[in-house]
């Protein structure tokens, strides 16, 4: 399935960071808008980035010294702005907190203990932490999301039951651990979803096509 994708989308280049920043701010930006993807589409992200840009404000001590009012402006193209400069907030003081904001010692932790860490900074889900963890540290923990859990369950791989540990699971289990497969491969599903797998299915053209699927499998019976 991921081969088909591939041929359809080609590289997808994820996750869309400045490639010319120094590593310690691409990782920052990548933090950002793992952070501020939520609930929005990612083009109004990249404007709320690009402000901060604009503002000087994309570096750990900055953010940790903007007030949240100042920041929730700054993002406001990214929609849900208070809670999302909250949320920036609490993830930058843990940052801050740890070796004087160091992000790529923040980031150099082990998996586990990364994880733990991001899950324990409210307004950081599982998916916000796996995408940091995979696109900003560079290590495996593969990210579901909605596309990956509609097309798995309309491709009869999952069932009504499966959350998002298990898929995870079932993902991570059954791919060999490579980086850039894992991080090319969550790029593929949501190319697929946004483009076919949509709420009403459009399989016709689809890459996914040609293996077997059900597209009213999601639907309640
Ligand atoms: S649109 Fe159809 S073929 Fe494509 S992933 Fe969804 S169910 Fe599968």
């Amino acid at each position: 399935m991921y081969e088909a994708m591939r041929a359809r989308f080609g590289d997808r280049h994820w996750w869309p960071a400045d490639r010319a920043a120094p590593p310690d701010r691409k990782a920052l930006e990548i933090c950002v808008g793992a952070i501020l993807t939520q609930n929005t589409a990612w083009t109004n992200v990249e404007k709320a980035i690009a402000n901060l840009r604009a503002a000087g404000a994309l570096d750990v001590g900055a953010l940790a010294a903007l007030p949240a009012p100042a920041l929730a402006e700054l993002i406001r193209p990214a929609g849900y702005f208070n809670v999302k400069a909250k949320r920036l907030k609490n993830f930058i003081a843990r940052v801050h907190d740890y070796r004087g904001g160091d992000i790529l010692a923040f980031l150099g932790r082990s998996v586990d203990t990364l994880r733990e860490d991001l899950l324990a900074v409210s307004g950081i889900g599982a998916e916000t932490a796996d995408s940091i963890i995979l696109y900003a540290a560079g290590k495996l923990s593969f990210v579901v999301d909605a596309y990956t859990c509609r097309i798995l369950r309309r491709h009869k791989l999952i069932g009504p039951d499966d959350d998002y540990t298990s898929v995870q699971e079932l993902l991570a289990g059954s791919l060999p651990k490579d980086v850039a497969l894992w991080n090319d491969y969550h790029a593929q599903i949501v190319e697929t979803g946004k483009h076919y797998c949509r709420p009403t299915a459009r399989c016709p053209g689809c890459p996914l096509e040609g293996f077997p699927h059900d597209p009213q499998a999601d639907k309640e019976p």
